[in-house]
């Protein structure tokens, strides 16, 4: 298999029927970086950029976040990358860094795109690294953990306003800025028309989504498994977000743990998705499942699945089926 994965690695992923479907991986430091070219993927789907700030022991300054923004857009050469901006607080806690008070909840509390905009020295000086890193490059940011589009158009008038500071300096700009959000808090799901006006891009994270949705704590080992994301309501407001992203000729992409299972990157794909982000040691299994896979056939099979009862249906067994025919 290892074999495998290595002839296939240079080579775009294409299915059995002829179609792209972009495979790209989440990262978040410079030592993820050869990945890209070990595990030959697209581009980098997801940066986490909290985790510079994780494991320094203050708040990294301008130029180190410059630094290893520049870093990373290198490494990608003409690959595409999607800076996340910080989504510190939850369970990512810096400790030279503490809320106004101990949370009770704090998954549901002062975190990501919350506190910076609470806090937006914070945004402005990564907005300002990134734009000053992506000079002559198009810079692609998302926002975590958006939960209103006033947080979203808040976040744009602050870039913005980088944009202008920097150009009045005579610092050299990305070709082009797109800004987008993660789909991670259910609320985005019931304005998707005026979501996707507001933004570039959207990309579904399915780790807090699937938490939000289903009232499960993502870390608790008891309720692991419990709920399975190939369910059928799940896979409907996974398909609901493409729908919306088509009408509005905007791009949907996901980039959760959903993609890095085969299986489920077999459902995604089903469902539309041509584009996904998932851990670098997936993209070989997973453009090997994708190479015997005729995709047209699979997307009539998960419209099907969609319009059957969403009762006691096993859609994993099912997709298994269907892959077990090729
Ligand atoms: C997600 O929530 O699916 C996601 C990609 O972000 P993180 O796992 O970093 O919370
Ligand atoms: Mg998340």
């Amino acid at each position: 298999k290892q074999q495998l994965y290595r002839e296939l690695r240079d080579r775009p992923s294409v299915s059995k029927d002829g179609i792209a479907v972009e495979l790209m991986m989440n990262a978040g430091l410079a030592v993820d970086l050869p990945q890209l070219a070990e595990a030959g993927a697209a581009g980098i789907g997801l940066f986490r950029s909290e985790l510079q700030f994780m494991v320094a022991a203050t708040f990294p300054r301008a130029q180190e976040q410059e630094k290893l923004y520049r870093e990373v857009i290198e490494a990608a050469g003409p690959k595409p990358v999607t800076f996340r901006t910080i989504d510190i607080g939850g369970d990512k806690v810096l400790p030279y860094f503490r809320g106004a008070e101990k949370e009770e909840n704090p998954a549901l509390g002062w975190r990501a795109i919350r506190l910076t905009l609470d806090r937006p020295g914070l945004l402005r000086t990564q907005f300002r690294a990134l734009l000053k890193a992506a000079a002559g490059r198009e810079l692609r940011v998302m926002l975590p953990m958006v939960t209103e589009i006033g947080e979203i158009t808040k976040a744009r008038g602050l870039i913005e306003r980088e944009v202008r500071q920097l150009a009045r300096f005579g610092y050299a700009l990305p070709t082009s800025l797109k800004l987008g959000a993660m789909i991670e808090v259910p609320s985005l799901l019931f304005q998707l028309p005026e979501l996707m006006r507001a933004v570039d891009f959207v990309s579904i994270g399915s780790n807090d989504l699937f938490q939000f949705m289903t009232a499960t704590d993502r870390g608790n080992g008891l309720l692991a498994g419990r709920f399975d994301p190939l369910s059928v309501p799940f896979l409907r407001v996974l398909k609901s977000v493409l729908d919306a992203g088509r009408d509005a000729g905007k791009s949907v992409t996901l980039c959760g743990e959903l993609a890095s299972r085969p299986i489920s990157a077999m459902a995604l794909v089903g469902l539309g998705f041509r584009a996904i982000s998932m851990s670098p040691a997936a993209i070989g299994p997973v453009k090997a499942m994708l190479a015997d896979l005729p995709v047209g056939e699979l997307e009539g099979l998960m419209i099907q699945l969609l319009k059957e009862s969403a009762v006691d249906m096993d859609v994993p067994a099912r997709l298994r089926a269907f892959a077990d025919e090729f």
